[in-house]
């Protein structure tokens, strides 16, 4: 690979263990795994690298399960890579691999309202619009005016919502709006009303307090495994059929609340899919609703 600016381009690793890159702290191997130093390079690197090699955009891996056989392409890390953050007339441009509890504390600093959910949500923004995230009744593409996007072939491109079509934790464009291969989110345009900021501070103080209460915050997750049913939680469901607590290997469904699985030390990313796979089956028997995944699972069967 031919470096980006001589010393100034990142490191192409090969067989990269994914557990240490995934919040839930298991599962197999990416086959090359590369983290740009800034955009530049991440662009230089999508040009130098071969057409037919597949690339796979990772953020923080806070809703990703990555099966044992691993990754069979380059995974390439968003985070701490692209990274800059900047006021616009009123809107912040952030890139793709900036956290979104930074967003959240840079939009209240500057005395705006609306982006305090952001601050518990443990990925990028680039992960966050690709799954529009949210909670406590706000979603990330609620304030989103452009994406920057970019595809395989190195294409740049603005985008704007009316590009997409947008619903509950998923995000697809237009049948009519795609041009070529997939694309990435390589930055964002947001706008936030005005607000206060102390209020906005003490709103995410008592957001943050909220999730130490109710997650199982103390044990590698994933945040929510299920997508809530239409008119339902999955947590309601998976509780009232008594799952709380069951195990598989070193994956549980947690005790304090059900819609998470907990790897208490030593869970592979099989343990995780079969406890998956047997809550699935539970609440459609007992229930007859059939829960989706939220968290992606990604990768090759061991
Ligand atoms: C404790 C905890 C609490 C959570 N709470 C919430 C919550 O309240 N609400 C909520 O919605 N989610 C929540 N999550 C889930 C997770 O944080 C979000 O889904 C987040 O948006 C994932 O971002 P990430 O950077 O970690 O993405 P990753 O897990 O790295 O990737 C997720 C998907 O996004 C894709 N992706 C990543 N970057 C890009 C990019 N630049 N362009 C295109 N695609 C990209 C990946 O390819 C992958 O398909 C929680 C997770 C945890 C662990």
């Amino acid at each position: 690979m031919m470096p980006a600016h001589q010393g100034d381009s990142g490191e192409l690793r090969r067989n990269e263990p994914m557990s240490q890159h995934v919040s839930w702290r298991a599962g197999g191997r990416a086959r090359q795994f590369y983290r740009p130093r800034h955009r530049e390079d991440f662009l230089e690197f999508l040009h130098a690298r071969p057409a037919q090699e597949t690339l796979f955009l990772l953020g923080l891996g806070s809703n990703l399960l990555v099966r044992e056989g691993g990754i069979d392409a380059t995974v390439v890390q968003m985070h701490g890579a692209l990274k800059e953050v900047k006021w616009e007339e009123g809107c912040l441009r952030i890139e793709a691999g900036v956290p979104a509890p930074k967003v959240a504390r840079l939009a209240a600093r500057a005395g705006c309202s609306g982006a305090e959910f952001l601050a518990g949500i443990p990925g990028t923004m680039g992960g966050v619009l690709a799954m529009n995230a949210g909670c406590y009744g706000a979603e990330i593409w609620n304030f989103v005016c452009q994406v920057e996007t970019v595809d395989r072939l190195g294409v740049l491109r603005w985008r704007t919502p009316g590009d997409y079509d947008i619903g509950y934790r998923s995000v697809r464009l237009r049948e009519e709006c795609r041009l070529g291969p997939e694309e990435w989110f390589l930055s964002v345009l947001l706008h936030f009303p005005e607000g206060d900021a102390e209020t906005a501070r003490t709103r995410i103080r008592s957001l943050l307090a909220q999730r130490v209460a109710d997650q199982p915050l103390e044990f590698p997750n994933a945040g929510s495994v299920f997508r809530n049913p239409a008119g339902g939680y999955a947590a309601r469901l998976i509780e009232g059929c008594g799952l709380k607590g069951k195990r598989i290997g070193g994956a549980e469904v947690s005790l304090k609340h059900a819609n998470f699985i907990v790897n208490r030390g030593q869970a592979t990313a099989t343990d995780i899919e079969i406890l998956i796979a047997e809550i699935q089956s539970r609440i459609l028997a007992e229930k007859g609703v059939c829960l989706h995944p939220e968290v992606r699972i990604v990768g090759e069967r061991a």
